[in-house]
């Protein structure tokens, strides 16, 4: 490749799919990351983790061939051909043996809209199981689910984010923007600068919540009655939106009824946010022209999530900010592809364009574009920690691509051991991670910038990551892999390794669907740096939603009624205390690749407990120390941090790592009935001092 020439691209990480420029060194293996101040989301800002995201590419560890677990019970190095014959025979002998739902498939929100496409169909139509999910489930299914009921459409944003800095005022609600996505501050910064308030929700004042004009800090799990506060204020106060209500909403009676039944002293009782900054909040929110909420996993990784949120979409509904220029409710999605992700077909009960699997309709659609009856396709299937708890019982091997659930996955202590009772398990990773590293074959695919590709970011932008690297030779990618498993099991057609032809059979898929591609090709990203779904054949992109109608079937929106109801678990004698996880600036989801990088090693090496002084001194914490975190389902080690910057009745784990120090050892798989999202974000712990 010509050394002077760059090519655009997009960061490997998180959902903000920041623009980079890469170019290609010398030595043909590596690339170094410049500036790309065109792309308007970061222009031209990085954090850490995009800046040194090609570290992974030329580490010494990344796999670079594949490997079969001997009779010695070790993974030892084997050629891709016996690899992949395994891999068929692991999977088509549990399907001979127990049948075809006894495979599962495990995707990831990393994965590119092609490869997240051709997982769906591989599952569907090679092995035939409806025993497909993703992590993404633990992502921002509750955001999803919640603005599928009340708006009939899942777009994480309905407006662009260059829209933030224009509004009047944003209520952030449980996201840690200065440290998971940094380039997107600034958007809150242009913000304030232009006069807007800045409200954020969070039971820790973090980097992001001392930027806030007003820092709620309610008791992890009780932001749903924090709202329903806010919307008996706003009720009380006669700050609601009538017309708005009466001409674009339906179901208010019933939702204005529930948030009467929460007074603010009560939601003060409950969320330990006293009224007067209740009363302040909605001041803030009402007396601007425009406003937002914005959602991350905060409300989202509850057994309520959905709710929750819910509640967030009613106060702006009742305040009519929602459908109109610089308003809005918008949840902001976490990983790579967590957007693109969920619109084409790995989650359990969905078709590519966000069909719903059980609607014939669909079924009939997508079986046409795959060339199948649409009887064969089975029907939906579990949720992705339902699918993790029966490996070993109901469903005996796994396929696994772009997850590490053995430290993502809650309750992980238990779901590593459901994944070691597998009969046969096969990943397809970049490097060995802790779930890769049990498994029966290992598979070794190519990077972000070894390969072309689609993902979609938060706002509903699709872009395109392109190839600036000629990959190792023992490693191949992920479509190249379903391909050759799919010719093994008998299906020589319809899995193309092209990824532009991929997508070009996504788009007909798509046609019609809520997420609609037909009229995105890779010709018209590139030549306009991303095109906002939907768009169908033909059409424009649409950065905004919902500005004439909403997606439901009367094209109102729907309130509807929700009300305050304690986590799945509460502190009581024996576990006296409220855990809540996180992340941290230096590393990226389960840290599969950024505990690869030294750089982001050296700035975050390790968890840690975050406490504050008063609950350290009555347990006897150390700042440093080892402290031992102790739940219902496990133990976790890591040092203590002491800071006056978080609840006195509350810690913090970040769940980057694996190990003693895992936070997901400890965390509650307690599931949202709608979304079937686990409570992440609240369990009750007791603290004891550890050996160190
Ligand atoms: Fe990458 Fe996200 Fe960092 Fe941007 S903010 S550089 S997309 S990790």
């Amino acid at each position: 490749m010509d050394r002077m020439h760059t090519i655009a691209t997009h960061c490997p990480y998180c959902a903000l799919q920041c623009g980079m420029n890469l170019r290609p060194e010398a030595d043909g293996r590596s690339v170094t990351v410049e500036e790309r101040t065109g792309f308007p989301v970061n222009r031209g800002a990085l954090c850490g983790k995009g800046r040194t995201a090609p570290a992974v590419l030329s580490s010494r560890v990344r796999l670079t061939g594949p490997l079969i677990r001997s009779h010695a019970g070790r993974l030892e190095p084997a050629t891709w051909e016996e690899a992949l014959d395994a891999v068929a025979e692991g999977l088509a002998r549990t399907r001979r043996e127990d049948g075809a739902d006894a495979v599962g498939v495990f995707g990831g929100g990393g994965l590119t809209n092609e490869k997240a496409y051709s997982l769906g169909k591989f599952a569907r139509v090679v092995l035939g199981t409806s025993q497909i999910d993703y992590n993404g489930r633990f992502c921002m299914s509750s955001a999803a689910a919640a603005h599928q009921r009340a708006f009939g459409l899942d777009r994480g944003l309905p407006f662009p984010l260059e829209d933030i800095p224009r509004t009047g005022c944003v209520i952030l609600v449980g996201s840690n923007l200065a440290e998971t996505m940094p380039p997107a501050l600034r958007y809150l910064t242009e913000l304030r600068e232009n006069g807007g308030t800045l409200i954020v929700v969070d039971p820790r004042r973090t980097r992001t919540a001392e930027q806030a004009d007003l820092h709620l800090a309610p008791r992890p799990g009780t932001d749903l009655a924090l709202a329903l506060g806010l919307l008996h204020l706003v009720v009380a106060e006669g700050r609601t939106d009538e017309e708005f209500i009466a001409d674009r909403t339906t179901g208010w009676p019933e939702a204005r009824a529930a948030a009467m039944a929460h007074w603010p002293e009560l939601v003060e009782r409950i969320t330990g946010v006293p009224v007067p900054r209740l009363r302040e909040a909605v001041e803030m929110f009402c007396a601007p022209e425009s406003a937002m909420v914005l959602t991350a996993r905060g409300p989202e990784q509850q057994s309520k999530g959905t709710d929750t949120v819910g509640a967030w979409i009613n106060l702006c509904l009742a305040t009519g900010r929602a459908g109109r220029p610089l308003s809005g409710y918008g949840c902001l999605t976490g990983q790579g592809n967590g957007q693109g992700g969920r619109e084409h077909g790995q989650k359990a009960d969905q078709l590519p364009g966000y069909r719903k699997l059980d609607d014939p309709a669909a079924r009939a659609h997508v079986a046409g574009v795959w060339g199948v009856d649409p009887d064969t396709l089975p029907g939906p299937g579990r949720s992705a920690y339902e699918l993790l708890d029966a490996l070993g019982t109901d469903v005996r091997a796994l396929l696994l691509m772009g997850s590490n659930p053995v430290v993502s996955a809650p309750r992980a202590s238990h779901i590593e051991e459901r994944i070691r009772s597998l009969d046969f398990l096969a990943v397809a990773d970049v490097v060995l991670s802790e779930t890769a590293a049990l498994a029966d074959v290992v598979l070794p695919v190519t990077q972000w910038a070894e390969e072309t590709g689609t993902t979609t970011n938060l706002e509903g932008r699709v872009i395109l990551r392109r190839r600036a690297l000629t990959p190792p030779p023992g490693v191949r990618t992920d479509l190249e892999v379903m391909h050759a498993l799919a010719a093994r099991l008998g299906v020589e057609k319809g899995f193309p390794t092209d990824p532009e032809e991929v997508f070009d059979e996504l788009r007909r898929a798509s046609a019609g669907g809520p997420a609609d591609y037909s009229g995105i090709s890779y010709r018209r990203i590139a030549d306009e740096d991303g095109v906002f779904w939907p768009c169908p054949e033909g059409g424009e992109g649409a950065p905004r939603l919902f500005l004439d109608r909403f997606a439901t079937d009367d094209g109102r929106a729907r309130f509807v009624p929700v009300a305050h109801r304690d986590a799945a678990e509460v502190p009581d004698e024996e576990y006296p205390v409220l855990l809540t996880t996180g992340r941290v600036v230096s590393q990226y989801q389960s840290g599969a690749q950024t505990r690869r990088v030294d750089e982001l090693n050296a700035a975050a090496p390790a968890p840690f407990v975050e406490l504050h002084p008063r609950l350290a001194a009555r347990v006897g914490a150390v700042d440093g120390r080892s402290l031992a975190v102790v739940s219902r389902r496990g133990r976790a080690v890591a040092a203590a941090r002491i800071t006056d910057a978080i609840r006195a009745d509350t810690v913090f784990m970040p769940f980057h790592w694996p190990g003693e120090g895992r936070a997901n050892t400890l965390t509650n798989p307690a599931l949202d009935p709608v979304s079937r999202m686990p409570e992440f974000k609240v369990c009750a712990v007791r603290l004891e001092p550890a050996e160190e």
